[in-house]
């Protein structure tokens, strides 16, 4: 089994869709083990993004992510991490595959409803990075 980290976005929690993205992630198969509201502070968004620091989108990412409260998520599963990159879809919902929570709900590139962990060493440290490990339940 393995663990990824799925972010619920500004844009679905303000629209109050995250019972839908919750059943499209429970019916690809991931069992959410961990959950809770929180709004992220600009440091906290700034720590989480670093590797996108650089980019010309990062101002406005941390902006966005710290826009209104946002839910986080341990999802389970076989292969949790690429399952669940899966069903979301890409990054622009407009290339997204029909089906996918992107595809479904994203508003634009940057709105796009979720994040997930891309690969197993990021799960573990963003996991690590909102959840204690007694916050976590199998
Ligand atoms: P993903 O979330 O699919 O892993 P990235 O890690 O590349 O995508 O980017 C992180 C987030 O930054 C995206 O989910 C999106 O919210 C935002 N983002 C990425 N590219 C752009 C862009 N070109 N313009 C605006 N926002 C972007
Ligand atoms: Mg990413």
């Amino acid at each position: 089994m393995e663990r990824t980290l799925s972010i619920i976005k500004p844009d679905a929690v303000e629209r109050n869709i995250t019972g839908k993205v919750n059943s499209m992630i429970e019916d690809a198969g991931l069992r959410i083990i961990a959950q809770k509201r929180i709004h992220m502070t600009a440091a906290q968004a700034e720590e989480f993004y670093a590797e996108h620091k650089d980019k010309a989108f990062f101002t406005s990412l941390v902006d966005f992510m710290t826009s209104a409260p946002v839910v986080v998520q341990v999802l389970e599963a076989e292969d949790a991490v690429a399952r669940y990159r899966k069903i979301m879809g890409a990054t622009n919902p407009a290339v997204a595959e029909e089906g996918t929570i992107r595809k479904t709900f994203a508003l634009s590139i940057d709105k796009n409803t979720v994040h997930g962990s891309d690969s197993p060493e990021s799960a573990k440290r963003e996991v690590s990075f909102f959840f204690s490990e007694i916050e976590i339940f199998e």
